[in-house]
């Protein structure tokens, strides 16, 4: 539900498959911060597959589709088939492979010529009901009635998708018939437009003399998008590099456009758009694809013929000059350094994307050109300390037709601008003549071998994402699958041409007349000249409006609330029952030692030749003021080089060696108690087996011989973490919001909020400031001496059979290595004495929108009611809140949670609204007490809260439950079973005894604009920057 190329979505970050080479540098880098494993889950049927499609034969035909062609592609493990379908034209790709997580998805080409956001606009309505599944919001619904993995629907700049994915056969088949009617035959009722889309209303719905507003979701989902200023940055950058055709439009919808649209458009768009000879299905997994094939022939394409869709996106017409524009944006009040928030970047266009060497070719010379610290332009621009960090766009894109490479920085002076502009053009010159490393060529051949065989969960989801780009504009897109096929050839140009990537930059930067130059400035008033844009807006919509029509905007926003308040029937739709869920769980075997006196958790899993290695180093020891230093000194540490490298040396071997070196900070709550918990770091790595010395080898040199000294590269690492935290401050709000709500809760809230909460930001931002950080780098050794031992470390080991007892002599030879005494017990659990206070805080932050939370003390996983509270959150989340806050307060998102850190917590996420959603907070939990709901409901939710818990695992990441939350086998069993059994009885007694009593503690946060009512109400607690 989120438009992913334009918007900056958080959504394609964590799907996109860095075996792609990632598109753009920022993923690949956020990739291995926030990426989390989990299991590929394998069940070997009778007949394979890969066996069941590699017997096909071109030409066979199957339910009304003609088999094109079948190929097999061993590096993936998997065997593609292409399909047409004969009466219409529809397009269809399966990708057989021995994994259970099956994915469906349908694409349509969606080219709009305007800003209205209606591709966008009909994603969303088109999940809002259908023929055959007439209820109200089926999409969501059915979130509790499946054992997905995942549910959810993109709009892109010239593609609109809607994938799932479960590992449940009876799932699979009930989701793909509410996709395929979601898509094919939405209602579209108009009423449905004006929620998801635009509509004006009274202010306060219920009073006719308010002011009439715009209001609708999609309409605040850009407000809210559009304000950050990464977005805002990476749309102007695309609009201006594609004057003439659907890609000069903003696809996610401009809020000050997507008034223009009309309820009879959208349907146009869709009638137009939707259609079967416009589509491209796709599958994945082990399910035998005839069973989709029949389906989706039966229940859809029966119904159509064929029609010539007018989407074909023609080509840019190339310039003969480059070209310059400037643009605004808001001021952040969180920048570091206030006078510097210019953003510059020179972005070029280049080749088609459906051409699959040239695109190979083309993503590697990006990633070659500004990915990590041996680059060119990192060492030109980053190093330079000019900037905070690469501009919003950086790198190579494929999400257009023909790809585009951009470079720039942001967080500049803006008499910079020139020094930069000069610095990219003698960047690639220099490169042009000196070329690559060639160890650095071999780094990336390397991280594509490691790549294919380290398994994720969400394999045929990224592999979608991947080939749907030139899939989309009639690529064969099994062309694009031949990852070695595409290695050997460039190998071989590079041998045949020593120069030919020197050729390449000449062809692709130098000579290149198609190029921008985007400079973005900060303006003081710009927040305000939007809202001036909207006040006129409305102005002249409503001026002329005479009594009876303000009557008419009041009694239809009536209508609507109405509508939205109805009981709704969802029978019409499938549903799993409590029965199709396991009892039981698949446990895991894992295996503890002691090598020199450090514990070790051993797990042996089919890991594809990988070896993965995690740590936790406990802080218990470290005294309280260096806390919140962490953060810092973690994400620092692998990158200031160590021993004999430099940076750029050390930098080189991790990626030579490993998929790379990673440090995070580290806080679990004891599952049984809320006052106890462990704080620390944790490293983690993974490497081909025969690199396992070298990957442990790396980490040796970090331990003995940190380099915490060079003032120069810490600066440049200070100002690139600012400048990300501040950017996520409006992706991921929610998440801050409900780190500052649980603060004076409980002691995990507490210290979550000093590593990760606003305090982090705000100290980080201080950092930033200074003009000499040396003293910072003093606290840094100072952490780095309680952390770099063995003292408090406990260890963990992923590998296959054949190479778990190597791994584990490389691992014991690396501790015998360090410094430290070892401590040989499981874990460092620390009784913390924490005062708990009642506070009401709200950050005063110039976004358009709100992000509120409220956290009540609740209790910790192995007590009896917490799965009554948590399958309560979930209850409450989809049958009140989902209502309250997105529905009918136009909010993007809004829910409750019980998690892990010993608090209930409400949120909301792109809010209008900040008093209203606390009112529904409190109102749910009197709704929970009175229990109105039905076992359908209470059944529904335990689906839901069933479809996370079981969410695959990687091998890589079995047995992590256990090293990282101290949750054994044991312990999940149980939860399961008491999850299972939770009554209504149950949750009204947990709802009166911790949400509704008044007697626990409880926090709220609120991030967003001043208001009247906290300014009002001496509760709260303002805080402002100043
Ligand atoms: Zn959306």
């Amino acid at each position: 539900m989120f438009s992913p190329s334009k918007n900056g979505s958080a959504i394609r970050k964590c799907i996109c498959n860095a075996r792609y080479l990632s598109k753009r540098y920022n993923f690949l880098s956020k990739l291995r911060q926030s990426h989390r494993c989990n299991v590929q889950a394998r069940h070997c049927a009778s007949v394979s597959a890969l066996q069941r499609v590699e017997s096909y034969k071109p030409g066979e035909c199957i339910h009304g589709f003609t088999v094109e062609k079948i190929v097999n592609v061993p590096e993936l493990y998997l065997s593609a088939v292409k399909l047409s379908h004969d009466a219409t034209g529809a397009q269809y790709l399966h990708v057989a492979r021995e994994d259970s997580n099956n994915v469906f998805s349908v694409a349509f080409r969606t080219t709009p010529m305007d800003s209205t956001g209606v591709s966008h606009i009909l994603e969303h309505s088109a999940l809002c009901g259908s023929q055959k599944y007439p209820c109200r919001d089926p999409f969501f619904k059915m979130l509790n009635r499946s054992l997905s993995t995942f549910m959810n629907a993109f709009t892109g700049s010239d593609y609109t998708v809607y994938p799932f994915s479960t590992q449940n056969s009876t799932d699979f088949s009930n989701l793909m018939s509410v996709y395929l009617d979601a898509t094919f035959f939405p209602k579209l009722q108009e009423q449905d437009f004006r929620q998801e889309g635009w509509r004006l209303e009274n202010e306060d719905n219920q009073d006719p003399t308010s002011p009439i507003i715009f209001k609708g979701v999609v309409y605040n989902e850009m407000k809210g998008a559009m304000a950050s200023a990464d977005s805002l940055f990476a749309t102007h950058c695309q609009n201006k590099l594609f004057p003439s055709h659907t890609y000069s439009h903003n696809s996610g919808g401009d809020p000050s456009c997507i008034p223009d649209l009309t309820w009879q458009q959208l349907k146009q768009f869709h009638a137009s758009h939707y259609h079967p000879s416009n589509a491209r299905f796709y599958t994945y997994g082990n399910r035998p694809l005839e069973e989709s094939l029949q389906q989706i022939d039966t229940q859809v394409l029966r119904r159509f013929g064929k029609i010539q869709p007018d989407t074909v996106v023609p080509d840019e017409a190339r310039w003969t000059e480059p070209r310059e524009a400037e643009v605004y944006c808001t001021l952040d009040p969180m920048a570091a350094d206030p006078t510097k928030q210019t953003t510059v970047n020179v972005s070029y266009l280049l080749g088609r994307i459906t051409d699959p060497f040239e695109s190979f070719t083309a993503s590697v010379l990006g990633t070659l050109l500004v990915s990590g610290p041996t680059s060119p332009f990192y060492k030109a621009l980053l190093e330079a300390n000019i900037g905070s960090d690469y501009s919003p766009v950086v790198g190579y894109d494929n999400s257009t037709k023909e790809a585009s490479f951009s470079v720039g920085l942001q967080g500049i002076a803006t008499e910079d601008v020139e020094k930069v502009k000069d610095i990219i053009q003698q960047t690639f010159q220099k490169v042009a003549v000196e070329g690559f490393d060639d160890k650095r060529i071999e780094a990336i051949l390397h991280k594509i071998e490691l790549s294919q065989k380290h398994q994720t969960t969400n394999f045929g989801l990224g592999l979608l994402m991947a080939l749907l780009s030139c899939w989309n504009h009639e690529a064969d897109p099994t062309d694009h699958l031949k990852i070695n096929d595409m290695v050997t050839s460039f190998k071989h140009c590079l041998e045949n041409n020593p120069k030919w990537l020197e050729e390449k930059v000449e062809e692709y930067f130098l000579k290149n007349q198609h190029r921008l130059t985007l400079v973005m400035k900060p303006k003081e008033n710009f927040q305000q000249e939007l809202d001036d844009q909207e006040a006129q807006k409305i102005v002249c919509l409503t001026e002329n409006l005479s009594t009876n029509d303000r009557q008419t905007i009041f009694e239809d926003g009536l209508k609507l609330a109405e509508e939205q308040s109805k009981e709704d029937d969802p029978s019409c739709l499938p549903t799993l029952a409590i029965s199709d869920i396991d009892r039981d769980i698949i446990r895991t075997v894992v295996d503890l030692q002691t090598l020199n006196n450090v514990s070790v958790q051993h797990c042996i899993q089919p890991t594809n030749g990988v070896v993965y290695f995690r740590a936790v180093a406990s802080l218990h020891t470290l005294p309280d003021e260096l806390l919140t230093y962490v953060p810092l000194f973690s994400s620092v540490i692998t990158q200031m080089g160590a021993g004999d490298m430099s940076f750029h040396e050390f930098s080189q071997q991790e990626d030579l060696k490993t998929g790379g070196l990673g440090v995070k900070t580290y806080l679990c709550q004891h599952p049984e108690s809320i006052h106890k918990l462990e704080k620390g770091i944790t490293l983690s790595s993974y490497c081909l087996d025969n690199n396992t010395e070298e990957m442990f080898r790396l980490w040796q040199e970090i331990f003995l011989r940190p380099k915490l000294d060079d003032v120069d590269r810490f600066t440049t690492l200070v100002r690139m973490n600012a400048s990300d935290l501040a950017m996520s401050l409006s992706n991921m709000g929610h998440s801050f919001a409900m780190s500052a709500a649980q603060s004076n809760i409980t002691p995990v809230g507490h210290f979550s909020e000093i590593m990760s909460g606003m305090m982090q930001v705000k100290f980080l931002k201080s950092v930033a400031e200074m003009q000499d950080m040396s003293p910072v780098l003093q606290k840094l050794q100072q952490v780095s001496r309680h952390v770099l031992s063995t003292e408090n470390m406990r260890c963990a080991l992923n590998a296959s059979p054949l190479f778990m007892d190597t791994a584990s002599l490389h691992l014991e030879r690396y501790l015998s290595q360090l410094p430290g005494e070892g401590a040989a017990h499981t874990a460092c659990m620390q009784d913390i004495q924490f005062n708990p206070t009642m506070q009401k805080l709200h950050y005063e932050l110039p976004f358009p929108v709100n992000y509120v939370s409220r956290a009540i003390e609740g209790v910790p996983y192995t007590h009896e009611d917490f799965a009554s509270l948590r399958i309560l959150a979930r209850l409450m989340s989809s049958k009140f809140l989902h209502r309250e806050i997105r529905e009918k307060g136009g909010a993007y998102g809004g829910g409750a949670s019980m998690g892990t850190s010993g608090a209930f917590t409400f949120y909301s996420y792109r809010d209008p609204n900040s008093e209203k959603t606390i009112k529904a907070f409190s109102d749910s939990i009197q709704w929970a007490v009175d229990a109105n709901y039905s076992q359908q409901d209470i059944d529904e939710a335990k689906l839901s809260v069933f479809s996370a818990v079981d969410s695959p695992t990687a091998p890589s990441s079995k047995g992590m439950r256990l090293f990282s939350s101290h949750i054994s086998d044991e312990i999940y069993q149980r939860h399961r079973q008491q999850l299972l059994a939770v009554t209504q009885d149950d949750m009204v007694k947990v709802a009166k005894k911790y949400l509704l009593k008044g007697d626990k503690m409880d926090g709220t946060a609120l991030l967003g604009p001043a208001n009247e009512f906290t300014k009002g109400d001496e509760q709260w607690t303002i805080k402002k920057e100043e």
